[in-house]
């Protein structure tokens, strides 16, 4: 099967594009066939230089490389492919064939109303009762087009320049549909569709011309794309008959919704995918809830990595309802994807995560040990430095976060616990300074003391690291070795009055 990802070259790859690209890429994947990406730049306006380059590396990043069309060759733009060019601006001509064959046949004619003659046409419309007029079979003989005027007026007109644009001729008194491979049969009356604009005078096409020639010329066989182009199908599904090509399949992913259920904007920013990587999102974890926006395998399963997508994936199982976007549930697969990666994996991110920050974790033979205490506490790389400072700075004490109502831990008495971890930890050889042993010391202190464990591991903790959440105080310690401990308690002491 051969299946494409269309983006317009507007910004950055969003959300609901990655998923399409992703939809695409397990289609072609499952099939043995190929996945390509095509440029669809015919908006000169709205075009955002470097966008292509920037999807293309967060596709890459996704793990989706296209077999074909507009690819990242050692970090460049290039086009690979026979069935190129793969960017519609550098695919004019064949537009302009396109139009010149239904022109020809009678499918499509000039139109050359301005911007006024179209206002007048629907304010008139609307004064008679059509709330939504449109450019159709209805006004047509009306307007000034090459079906109203003499042809040698049209020829006058094409000559001295005048702007125009081609539209389709939709027939009349028919019913168009299709099977729909994830919507199942759908069908729209003629009369609901537009003569919609095929080409204007600048040469470049709409997106309907285009589509129909490219996916055509680009042999593809299926063509999956966001539902807001569902009602627009009919036109094409008529250039497509009327050119003489063959029909693809279609299949009309689900709109991707808010937690609210209203539609999600692809102009939001945090619907970027650029946006997820620099948060520290594990691309593991950002495909699989893009695949659950509106997939789902059907059992329990809900961890899938890219090849167990390629197994699982099918278009039957995808939703016709809108899929909602629900980031609490990106959080809990982004944690999952977190326990998941090989411990020298976590460690090896961990570090490049951290050593802008913290220098030394660059040659610390220990970095391993300390990556895996903080491995249950991070969910995105970017949390480790925080996380892993203490192990490499002394905080200063503060008695505000040593003290902690919750574990019953009152300043006043900050002296006291203060000085019975001193001197139970003193006691501890440097040969027996492990964790079991520092944990097994404290809770018989407490216990002969009549104190909560939380009492003293509290403080211990909140001197220790100088944060409110970090790794245990046991683990730090036994981490940190006898020594530096001993400081930081003392140190502590001090600041307590102790
Ligand atoms: N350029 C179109 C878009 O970004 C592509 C739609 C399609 O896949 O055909 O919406």
């Amino acid at each position: 099967m051969r299946t494409r990802f269309a983006p317009s070259p507007t910004g950055n790859l969003h959300v609901g594009g990655l998923r399409t690209a992703l939809y695409a890429w397990l289609l072609a994947r499952q099939s043995g066939g190929q996945f390509l990406v095509r440029v669809e730049d015919t908006d000169k306006e709205r075009e955002v230089p470097g966008a292509v380059e920037q999807m293309l590396k967060a596709l890459a990043w996704a793990g989706i490389e296209p077999d074909e069309g507009v690819v990242l060759r050692d970090g460049v733009v290039s086009q690979i492919g026979t069935c190129g060019p793969y960017i519609q601006s550098q695919r004019l001509d064949l537009y302009k064939a396109a139009a010149d064959t239904l022109l020809a046949q009678g499918h499509a004619y000039y139109a050359f109303d301005t911007k006024e003659e179209l206002d007048a046409m629907r304010t008139k419309e609307q004064a008679a009762g059509n709330p939504s007029p449109k450019y159709d079979a209805s006004v047509r003989m009306r307007m000034r087009n090459s079906l109203t005027l003499p042809k040698e007026e049209t020829e006058k007109l094409l000559k001295d320049g005048t702007p125009y644009a081609i539209r389709l001729k939709m027939p009349e008194g028919e019913t168009l549909e299709w099977d729909d491979v994830i919507r199942g049969p759908v069908s729209f009356h003629s009369r609901d569709v537009d003569d919609q604009v095929l080409l204007k005078s600048d040469g470049f096409p709409t997106y309907h011309l285009a589509h129909v020639v490219d996916d055509h010329g680009m042999k593809i066989d299926l063509v999956l794309r966001g539902e807001e182009w569902l009602s627009s199908t009919p036109k094409h599904l008529v250039l497509f008959r009327a050119l003489g090509y063959p029909i693809p399949r279609y299949a009309h992913v689900p709109l991707m919704l808010n937690s609210d259920r209203s539609k999600l904007s692809k102009r939001q920013d945090d619907v970027s995918v650029d946006e997820y990587v620099a948060k520290g999102s594990l691309p593991e974890a950002l495909v699989n809830f893009v695949a659950f926006l509106g997939w789902n395998p059907g059992t329990t399963q809900e961890i899938f990595s890219l090849n167990e997508l390629i197994d699982a994936f099918s278009l039957e199982r995808v939703q016709k309802g809108g899929a909602v976007f629900d980031l609490q549930k990106l959080e809990w697969l982004q944690g999952q994807w977190m326990r998941l990666l090989p411990e020298n994996e976590f460690a090896k991110r961990a570090k490049e995560a951290s050593e802008s920050c913290i220098p030394e974790v660059e040659t610390d033979g220990d970095f391993l040990k300390k990556a895996l205490l903080i491995r249950e506490r991070i969910t995105f790389f970017p949390e480790a430095p925080d996380m892993l400072e203490c192990f490499y700075r002394r905080p200063a004490a503060d008695i505000a976060l040593m003290a902690n109502s919750k574990q019953k831990v009152e300043a006043a008495d900050l002296p006291r616990y203060l000085g019975l971890l001193e001197s139970i930890l003193d006691l501890i050889p440097e040969d027996h300074w492990n964790d079991q042993r520092i944990l097994a010391d404290v809770k018989a202190c407490v216990e002969s003391n009549g104190l909560k464990l939380g009492q003293l591991l509290w403080p211990l903790r909140a001197l220790l690291t100088g944060k409110a959440f970090s790794p245990g105080a046991v683990e730090v310690a036994a981490v940190l070795g006898k020594a530096e401990t001993m400081e930081r308690v003392r140190a502590a002491m001090k600041v307590a009055g102790a």
